[in-house]
């Protein structure tokens, strides 16, 4: 038999929001490997085969999921949103590039998922609906003198910010410093929506302004998205309020 690694996307957390594609992969799959939370999200029969590991061991992983491939299973390896959001797709092909040259020519694929931006920007109306850029507020991969260049730069050109990881328990100063170096940049009134554990019954999303974002209000199942000076909110009955932000800026003046 020959084998398969099929890297996949599960989406926010609802059921739902996983693709039929995902579905077909997963009731295929004779081998489940991922961080131990996104293997446990996946209902497979009693047969497969749960290969759950620690969150940092990404390039290990990948290459333990080559292995098995390489002897014919049929693999999976889940990721939370998009796996080509901070997440396996890219650890998969660091691996192959490095690893065995036999690895290249295995059955691989990628099928995307909803990632946490889009799911949690639907919730709330259009927050991403002009220029927009993803960063990942986690210094584990990079310095955070690159991340300050990064936000600094999508600030001052106006993007929407989508911010992934923004805390941890190891990090606790980094939102802070990412909120007090946006206010050098933009108006305190920008929003804030601060979306976490979306499409789970945990759910919650609160809108600030820049001015008043404090990083208390994240965890690790939130993500952050600091609008640009395009960004509007619409008041509604009852409290509640959409945000988006305008397809087009300044082609009337
Ligand atoms: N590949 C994933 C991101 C993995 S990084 C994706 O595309 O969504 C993990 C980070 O994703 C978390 O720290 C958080 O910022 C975000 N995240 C994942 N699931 C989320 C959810 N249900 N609600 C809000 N943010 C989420």
């Amino acid at each position: 038999m020959s084998g398969s690694l099929i890297v996949v996307g599960l989406g926010p957390g609802a059921p739902e929001l996983i693709t039929p594609e995902v579905t077909a992969a997963l009731a295929a799959a004779t081998d489940l490997v991922g961080y131990a939370p996104y293997v446990a999200r996946v209902d497979a029969a009693p047969d497969v085969r749960r290969h759950a590991s620690d969150n940092r061991e990404e390039i290990d992983r990948a290459a333990f999921a080559l292995k098995l491939a390489a002897d014919g299973r049929r693999v999976v390896v889940v990721s939370s949103g998009d796996p080509g959001v901070f997440a396996m797709a890219a650890a998969l092909f660091e691996a192959i590039e490095s690893g065995e040259p036999s690895w290249r020519d295995l059955d691989i694929r990628v099928l995307p998922g909803v990632s946490a931006m889009f799911a949690a920007a639907a919730r709330i109306g259009a927050p991403l609906g002009h220029d927009f850029c993803a960063i990942n507020l986690s210094d584990n991969l990079k310095p955070w003198t690159t991340v300050e260049k990064r936000l600094r730069a999508a600030a001052e050109a106006d993007f929407v910010i989508a911010l992934y990881n923004p805390i941890s328990k190891a990090r606790q100063w980094q939102l802070e410093a990412t909120f007090a170096l946006l206010r050098g940049i933009h108006p305190a009134s920008v929003p804030v929506i601060f979306a976490t554990a979306v499409s789970a019954p945990q759910e919650r999303i609160d809108v600030v302004p820049l001015g008043d974002a404090q990083p208390d209000r994240a965890n690790m199942r939130t993500v952050v998205m600091i609008g640009s000076s395009q960004t509007r909110i619409i008041e509604r009955a009852g409290g509640t309020r959409f945000v988006y932000t305008p397809r087009s800026v300044g082609l009337l003046s």
